[in-house]
């Protein structure tokens, strides 16, 4: 029973000055105990568990004192009970639920780049995806040679499979292509020369610049011919008794054009080899396969790298390869021997999960009619226009609906990117949804708007604003999704 006879007529402004109201507002709030003994806390704690159920209660509570202490609450006589137990429930409810959401969330990548370094890069396959859960819920045999019964390496694991698919003598796996770096400098170049043309001085998205590697791995850079052009002779003059390695960097994410010449690996490494000095080449993206078959732009394969004279190449495992995020290492017996020997090895080394997941990916290769199916990344690199077509033609009403009428949606054709700085002049034909703004004046604040509220949608939609529109690349939807994405657009907010 509410006992209004406490509170005087007026609305009352709690901290008026009158203590007396305040404190009789306060009398009627309930105990943390009553709360979370009345029926509606029960099934919170069998979700939550009580310790969390009574944080957030409190927490509640606690904000609700405090309004009322500074004046923002006002209870009128007969009006609502300012202080229901199912209100503090439904509080609790809330933040409890936001903070069981998971801060890593599924999303849509819409944004028609393929191998979004913000969206977490290449997809696994199914067959990676298994393995991974086998490994994490079984134990393994990660560095256990069950031929001697004695302790065994990781690399073991896969490094027969990379050398098969690569032409390589000899490979290792670490973290990631930057460490692959970071360790080869490491392990052969510190307190020596790594001469580099000026032309690959490059920076890769993430702070990774190869000056500033080479200056961690302990090496001297040497750079040598100008921005646009290096020539042989530039390096050959750069060889002295100080050199420990030449370098090669695949320049990912620029290109130069007009007056250029680089020096390529097939005239790198006659020179390298007469001074008995190893190439290494950093290869980004690091492709196994030619992807011109698929009618991909030309990206040079790990393979024709090694056959062009690289004595090392580093390349990232989930880019173009399409695996798990990995920094593979192949080339010379004897360099990669060094490299394992390295402490920073042990730093960089991978986990069970990343081996796991990496050696179904690399098995793919092995049948290459198969590949373009069942290797994600390739998949959807090679997605038919007209599938992405159709599918824009049946999300469109959908769309079209949940914007009103500040908006207008359309289909259209656009341009899809591989990314991570693979082959960043290239575009990929692709088909998606373009919303443009309805009303009058500016679209840029209408766009943004639109925007945020594809990503507050239960799984956040990605997009991306060019030329005055909101572009939603449907090349990363593929049917399974389908359905998904065009069932929530019911939920959009504007
Ligand atoms: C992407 C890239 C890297 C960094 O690779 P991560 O796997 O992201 O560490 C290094 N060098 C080149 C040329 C790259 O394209």
């Amino acid at each position: 029973m509410r006992d209004d006879h406490d509170v005087s007529d007026a609305a009352i402004p709690a901290a008026s000055g009158a203590a007396r109201p305040l404190n009789t507002l306060l009398a009627r709030m309930p105990s943390v105990e009553r709360v979370i003994a009345s029926a509606g806390a029960q099934p919170l704690i069998e979700l939550h568990g009580r310790t969390q159920v009574l944080a957030a209660i409190r927490a509640t509570l606690d904000g609700w004192r405090r309004d009322a202490q500074a004046g923002a609450l006002t209870v009128s006589a007969g009006g609502p009970e300012p202080f229901a137990i199912d209100d503090a429930l439904a509080n609790a409810t809330r933040s409890l639920d936001a903070r069981a959401q998971s801060r890593l969330r599924t999303v849509f990548n819409l944004t028609g780049t393929v191998l979004h370094t913000n969206l977490g890069r290449a997809l696994l396959p199914d067959e990676a995806v298994r393995a991974v859960v086998q490994a994490l819920t079984q134990p393994a045999n990660l560095e256990f040679d069950l031929a001697t019964g004695k302790r065994g390496d990781r690399d073991d694991l896969i490094d027969d499979l990379i050398c098969e698919l690569t032409g390589a003598e000899a490979a290792t796996v670490v973290n990631n292509n930057a460490a692959a770096v970071l360790l080869s400098l490491s392990a052969l170049a510190t307190r020596k020369d790594v001469i580099v043309s000026r032309g690959e001085l490059v920076e890769i998205g993430g702070a990774f610049r190869i000056p500033d590697i080479m200056g961690r791995a302990g090496a001297r850079l040497r750079e040598v011919g100008t921005t646009n052009r290096t020539h042989l002779r530039d390096y050959e003059a750069a060889i002295d008794a100080r050199t420990a390695l030449l370098m090669k960097v695949h320049c990912s994410n620029y290109a130069i054009s007009g007056f250029t010449k680089s020096v390529e690996l097939d005239e790198l490494a006659p020179l390298a080899k007469r001074h008995g000095l190893p190439v290494a080449v950093d290869l980004g993206s690091g492709t196994l396969t030619d992807l011109t078959q698929w009618g991909l732009p030309a990206e040079p394969t790990v393979r024709a790298t090694v056959e062009a004279g690289a004595d090392l190449v580093t390349f990232s495992g989930d880019k173009l390869l399409g695996g798990p995020q990995a920094g593979l290492i192949v080339g010379r017996k004897d360099l990669i021997a060094k490299i394992k020997k390295h402490p920073l090895k042990r730093a960089l080394r991978v986990g069970k999960l990343t081996l796991a997941a990496l050696e179904p990916v690399l098995r793919l290769y092995r049948a290459p009619e198969f590949l373009r199916e069942r290797l994600t990344t390739l998949r959807l690199l090679t997605r038919p226009a007209a599938g992405m077509q159709a599918a824009a033609a049946r999300a469109l009403p959908a769309l079209q609906q949940a914007l009103g009428d500040a908006y207008a949606a359309s289909a259209e054709p656009m341009f899809s990117q591989i990314g991570s700085g693979a082959l960043p002049a290239d575009v990929l034909p692709s088909f998606g949804l373009v919303v443009r703004h309805a009303g009058k004046g500016g679209s840029g604040r209408a766009l943004m708007k639109l925007e945020r509220a594809l990503r507050a949608l239960p799984r956040p939609v990605i997009g991306r604003i060019a030329d005055d529109a909101l572009r939603l690349d449907l090349r990363c939807v593929e049917s399974a999704d389908e359905a998904a994405f065009v069932a929530q657009l019911a939920e959009l907010r504007l």
